[in-house]
């Protein structure tokens, strides 16, 4: 009988958790940002190109930390404002 090795184990569960294509470099990403941060924030709906950008997020780290560093920075106004 075969064992995966912890190291094996973790190649599969990487291997699976990326199934869904990632089909935005991190410029394309970085173009869609801002539109994607409006349309989160004013809640509508995501086109498909929006959808292909939190897919991004998900499995881009460096382009999520963009992402967190924008959405902050919109939100501070209305923060001061309130
Ligand atoms: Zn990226």
């Amino acid at each position: 009988m075969t064992i995966l090795t912890f190291a094996q184990a973790k190649q599969l569960l990487t291997t699976v958790s990326k199934t869904v294509p990632d089909q935005l470099s991190c410029d394309d990403c970085f173009e869609l940002m801002a539109e994607f941060a409006d349309a989160e924030i004013h809640g509508n709906e995501l086109t498909a190109a929006l959808k292909a950008v939190r897919i991004h997020f998900s499995q881009c780290p460096c382009c999520a930390y963009e992402y967190t560093t924008l959405l902050e920075a919109l939100q501070e106004p209305e923060a001061i404002l309130k």
